[in-house]
């Protein structure tokens, strides 16, 4: 079985920056499921012992993420986590717990998602807009 030094898994596209000399990508936005990550994981994890949570987005606006931090450590990974950081600072700086945002954002990023899917399918059936 051929083994590999690290593996990349995106759990995320959405970032919270768009830094000039970022190539970004096409994709709609995106979070892996937790349920998904378990699958891809668990074929990952006899190549190798180190994964990797970020290809193009910030993995810590992931919403489950504490769930997929759960899952890599029962399959036993080491874990590493490629972040911007700024959401660290300004939680750090307003004093809130990094569990609590998570149960704030969580909900939060789904029916902003449903809002966004609904007003885009209006938007092309009414013909608005340069679609
Ligand atoms: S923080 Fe990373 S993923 Fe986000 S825009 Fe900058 S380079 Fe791209």
């Amino acid at each position: 079985m051929r083994t590999l030094r690290k593996a990349y898994l995106e759990i995320t596209n959405v970032c919270n920056l768009s830094c000039a000399f970022c190539p970004g990508t096409r994709k709609p936005a995106s979070f892996l499921s937790p349920e998904d990550f378990h699958t891809l994981a668990a074929k990952l994890r006899p190549h190798t012992q180190y994964l990797y949570l970020h290809l193009m987005g910030e993995p810590l606006l992931h919403p489950r993420l504490d769930a997929i931090l759960a899952q890599a450590e029962e399959l036993g990974f080491h874990v590493m986590l490629t972040t911007n950081g700024t959401l660290l600072g300004i939680l750090l700086a307003a004093g809130i717990p990094y569990k609590k945002w998570l149960k704030f954002f969580g909900p939060l990023f789904a029916i902003i998602m449903v809002l966004s899917m609904i007003f885009v399918s209006v938007g092309v059936v009414i013909g608005l807009g340069p679609f």
